[in-house]
């Protein structure tokens, strides 16, 4: 197994003053899957101030120094390092009373959630698996060490980190474990936003969630209730449209597992899976038929946002994501055309980025229709490359258009006109009726005041 130098060399140190040192969870299971770690965890058996004595020639930060985490900064990069641990009773799902300090690493394992990161190694000792986790890596297995239930009445962020591990590496869930996860899903509710949401923003933009949301989300949807109960609404909702196979929360699934697939690794997986999994909420609300038995949702998407927007407030998820992620689910199910008008006009409305987020949508939400909405999906994508073509050719905001108010003042005298003025001009030119020149433009508008008599 490689370890970088720096940390080898860490660990070194350690070993050199007298104690244990290994590398530990996320990182060792994700070597042994083949997958370059983003970080490495250390623990050892050195007490923090023991840890702290061995760094003192380096710069130390006290991160977590009641939980036994000191952070040494190696090459410029922060490495944590933690002290072998016992955690103490938990009385709130959350955290533990308090935690021990101890000398043995099978009793830091055993704290550990799953066996796939209850994995320690030295390039010294090698390999301590006490708990089978290798095997079920190689199984493709999520297990809790010890009892499930005692673990997840524990701390019940790890139900939540479960499923997000199961999506995002494509394992399957031990039967025991799966069953607890779901008999405790109530005590989520003692988890905060901020933790559900990042663990839920991982789910969703895992490096293999693309092909696993769908199970994940049907196997464990009353989890997924727990978290977000408005979901609830839309279970078994029947749609009775001639678009549509499946009901709203098996769509919304798809839909959501097809964003996944669409966005893997771009910057807008996030935005795009979480309006999915929204864009659909508000249809209960406003379900009609027709004389015919045809289902109707009129304005469903304007309801799936105003819902959208209270759940991601109350997730505590930042403003910028929200904003996108309800402008996303609002209109994504407007009609789209791939024409030079109409792809100016959604550029003038929402910019380049929001518009291709729209785009998307309306082609993740199709594949998750009946064969004659798939059939449009080419047409979604041309309209994309369209966007990005007249993004870069043309203005689309009154900042880039080639007068400003001061260019226009000898036409129009300053006045609530100047704006009307102003908005026409960027119309004219969004509408790709003139184009955005000095001259032209200044013509225009005195051709506008004119013939509306103003002066
Ligand atoms: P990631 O790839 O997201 O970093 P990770 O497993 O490394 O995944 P971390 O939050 O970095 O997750 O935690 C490091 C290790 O600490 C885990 O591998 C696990 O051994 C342990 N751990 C983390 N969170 C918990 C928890 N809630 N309960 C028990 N053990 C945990
Ligand atoms: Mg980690």
């Amino acid at each position: 197994m490689e370890v970088p130098s720096n940390i080898a060399g860490i660990l070194d140190k350690l070993e050199n003053a007298g104690y244990e040192a290994w590398i530990v969870g996320g990182c060792v299971r994700d070597s042994l899957m083949g997958i370059t770690p983003h970080d490495f965890d250390i623990t050892t058996s050195a007490l923090p101030e023991e840890t702290e004595r061995v760094f003192a020639g380096m710069r130390v930060i006290e991160t977590g120094i009641k939980h036994g985490t000191i952070t040494v900064i190696s090459d410029g990069v922060p490495v944590e390092i933690t002290t072998y641990r016992v955690d103490g009773e938990y009385h709130d799902s959350r955290r533990p009373d308090s935690v021990t300090f101890t000398r043995s690493l099978r009793e830091d394992i055993a704290r550990r959630d799953f066996t796939m990161n209850g994995i320690a190694y030295s390039p010294k000792r090698g390999f301590f698996d006490e708990f089978g986790g290798a095997g079920d890596i190689h199984n493709g297995i999520i297990r809790c060490i010890g009892d499930p239930e005692k673990r997840f009445s524990e701390d019940a962020l790890r139900i939540l980190r479960g499923l997000r591990f199961s999506a995002s590496l494509g394992f399957w869930i031990e039967d025991k474990t799966a069953a607890a996860m779901l008999d405790c899903r109530g005590l989520l509710n003692n988890i905060s936003a901020e933790r559900i949401f990042a663990e839920l923003s991982k789910l969703l933009t895992g490096r293999r969630s693309g092909e696993n949301i769908l199970r994940v989300m049907t196997c464990f949807r009353e989890i997924f209730a727990v978290m977000i109960p408005e979901l609830r609404g839309i279970f078994d909702f029947k749609q009775h449209s001639k678009w549509h196979f499946l009901d709203v929360y098996q769509h919304t699934v798809l839909a959501v597992q097809s964003a996944a697939q669409l966005t893997a690794g771009k910057e807008n997986a996030l935005p795009l899976t979480l309006a999915m999994m929204f864009h659909d909420i508000g249809k209960p609300r406003c379900f009609t038929r027709d004389e015919n038995g045809e289902g109707h949702f009129y304005c469903h998407a304007a309801y799936s946002a105003e819902i959208a927007d209270e759940i991601l407030r109350r997730l505590k998820c930042s403003n910028a994501l929200r904003e996108r992620v309800c402008r996303i689910v609002k209109y994504h199910d407007t009609p789209l055309k791939d024409d030079d008008r109409a792809v100016r006009r959604l550029l003038a409305k929402h910019g380049e980025q929001l518009a291709c987020d729209i785009a998307m949508a309306h082609i993740a939400d199709d594949l998750a229709k009946k064969e004659e909405a798939r059939s449009r999906i080419p047409e979604w994508y041309a309209v994309i490359s369209r966007i990005h073509r007249l993004a870069s050719e043309c203005c689309f905001t009154m900042k880039t258009l080639a007068v400003d108010g001061n260019a226009l003042r000898e036409i129009v005298p300053p006045s609530p006109l100047m704006g009307k003025v102003m908005k026409h001009l960027l119309k004219k030119v969004v509408d790709g009726d003139i184009p955005n020149e000095r001259e032209i433009l200044l013509q225009e508008a005195a051709k506008y005041v004119a013939n509306r008599g103003i002066i």
